[in-house]
């Protein structure tokens, strides 16, 4: 059993003849809430969605376990399986489904893992309520204001008690204090909850706040 709960040897990742990712390896402990930082282009979101199981490296001989599953061992089925269970998602925008509620929104991947949904939706519930969107459980998207959204959209996230959550940009669609409420919140996850983060962000604040920074620069991790 490693300490880690995530584990990855060099990555590789080329377009063509673009050498996006150039065997980038990291351990991140569990509780740890690390940011990734770095000039625009330099690989940042391709490292995320590798390590989120989104796409995969480019060579065969790389590393990449999660809570200790091997996942350059899972087809596709099993990937996606474990992707809903143990990874919770956030991006800059929100991407939630316009046509159903803020409670349905969060349900949804509960339901997927097969859940009930009384189950699902009672779940839901109680994290939006932790959340302090009590009040919203039946608007809809549209009708939440930018900070509601990304709440949601961390509540989603969380529903299935994720190993990690993987957040890419996730304040830079926010206000100063928007951004703030929604960083502060990490932390207070972090804190009840042990839970672990991996944040690409240009947010300067956030990333000094993490408890790691991770540079990346063409390719590569200088931390
Ligand atoms: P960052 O998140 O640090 O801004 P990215 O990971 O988005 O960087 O992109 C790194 C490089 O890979 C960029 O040069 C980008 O143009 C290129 N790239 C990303 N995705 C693709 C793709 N699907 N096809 C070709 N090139 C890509």
């Amino acid at each position: 059993m490693s300490v880690f709960m995530i584990v990855a040897k060099n990555l590789r990742k080329q377009y063509g003849n673009l050498e996006v990712l150039k065997g980038v390896s990291l351990h991140i402990k569990k509780g740890e809430v690390v940011s990734i930082v770095g000039p625009s282009g330099a690989g940042k979101t391709t490292l995320l969605q590798l390590i989120g199981t989104l796409d995969k490296p480019t060579n065969h001989d790389y590393v990449l376990k999660i809570n200790n599953t091997d996942l350059s061992r899972l087809n596709e089925k099993a990937l996606s399986k474990f992707r809903n269970k143990e990874i919770g998602f956030i991006f800059q925008f929100h991407q939630l489904l316009p046509e159903f509620t803020a409670l349905e929104n969060v349900a949804i991947p509960a339901y997927i893992a097969g859940f009930s949904k009384i189950e699902a939706d009672s779940k839901a519930a109680k994290l939006l309520e932790h959340l302090g969107l009590k009040d919203r459980l039946h608007h809809k998207p549209a009708k939440l204001s930018g900070g509601e959204q990304q709440r949601v959209a961390v509540a989603r996230a969380l529903v299935n008690n994720p190993s990690v959550i993987m957040a890419d940009e996730p304040s830079g669609n926010l206000d100063t204090e928007n951004a703030r409420q929604l960083h502060q919140l990490f932390f207070d996850l972090r804190d009840r909850f042990n839970q672990t983060f991996v944040i690409v962000t240009h947010n300067e604040e956030l990333a000094e706040m993490s408890d790691r920074k991770l540079l990346m620069r063409d390719g590569r991790l200088i931390e």
